[in-house]
């Protein structure tokens, strides 16, 4: 019998209470790690582990999820940064508003997600770290001008902890999903839907457990040690 090696790993997962970080917080607790979910809104607590309300946004709101995740769970060996959100609007259109949260939240927020937990990291001499990005980062999208920039920059960020983390053998990867069916797809008009749809080489949009089975990949100890600095897509072909 083979194993990714998560049992009993510590794990965090932001905006774990619905959507894909719901989907990853259950496969993880499958794999018998010990999760911490985390979000602004209430959900349930994955058994073994903790469901906690903090704000991606506010480092001292991280640095206090993080003393009790230590507390009560110990030392964090992996993070998964997917609290995310849109705020769609062509270019000409955006506001500073829908600028500056769709930043605090996609770009500060992933930097407050792992900076309380990284030195532990390092201390112990292994982590593994995994960013959601998304496609919008990778090859852009008209009326997400705010969201793509963040998500490319994540990569970038991804990439440069991979190189500090390496000599800790800590990793640091990111995932770029495709169109994924979840509360936040479910904004766009049917029409929308149905072009983009069509210009999916799988013709569906993906699942939340697909995007799952790739953070359990990239935090595997066993599965993916020498994968740092990487971007998977998980896309059904959906390339530029
Ligand atoms: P959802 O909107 O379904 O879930 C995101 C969760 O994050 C919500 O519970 C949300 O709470 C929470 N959240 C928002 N802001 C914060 C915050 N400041 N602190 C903590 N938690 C917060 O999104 P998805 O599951 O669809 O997306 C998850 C990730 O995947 C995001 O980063 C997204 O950009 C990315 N992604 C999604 C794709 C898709 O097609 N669905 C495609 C590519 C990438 P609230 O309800 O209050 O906002």
């Amino acid at each position: 019998m083979v194993s990714l090696g998560l049992e009993d790993k510590v794990i965090i997962v932001t905006g774990g209470a619905r959507g894909i970080g719901a989907a990853i917080v259950k496969l993880l607790v499958e794999f018998g790690a010990k999760v911490a979910s985390i979000d602004v809104i209430d959900g349930e607590t994955p058994p073994g582990g903790l469901a906690l309300k903090a704000d991606v946004t506010k480092l001292d709101s991280m640095e206090s999820a993080a003393k009790e995740i230590g507390e009560k769970l110990g030392t964090v060996y992996g993070v998964v940064a997917n609290a995310g959100i849109t705020r769609d609007n062509f270019f000409t259109k955006l506001t500073d508003e829908d600028w500056d949260q769709v930043i605090a939240v996609n770009l500060k927020g992933v930097k407050n997600t792992i900076q309380p937990f990284i030195q532990g990291m390092y201390d112990q001499n292994a982590g593994s770290i995994v960013a959601i990005s998304s496609i919008s980062g990778d090859r852009g999208n008209a009326g997400q001008t705010n969201y793509a920039s963040t998500k490319a920059a994540v990569i970038g960020m991804m990439k440069s902890i991979a190189r500090e983390g390496a000599r800790f053998n800590v990793r640091a990867n990111a995932i770029a999903p495709g169109f994924i069916n979840t509360e936040m797809t479910q904004k766009i008009p049917d029409k929308v839907r149905d072009k983009i749809t069509a210009e999916i080489p799988f013709r569906r949009f993906g699942e939340p457990e697909d995007i799952a089975w790739a953070v359990a990949f990239l935090l595997s100890p066993v599965a993916s040690s020498y994968v740092t600095g990487e971007v998977l897509r998980v896309n059904g072909a959906h390339h530029t």
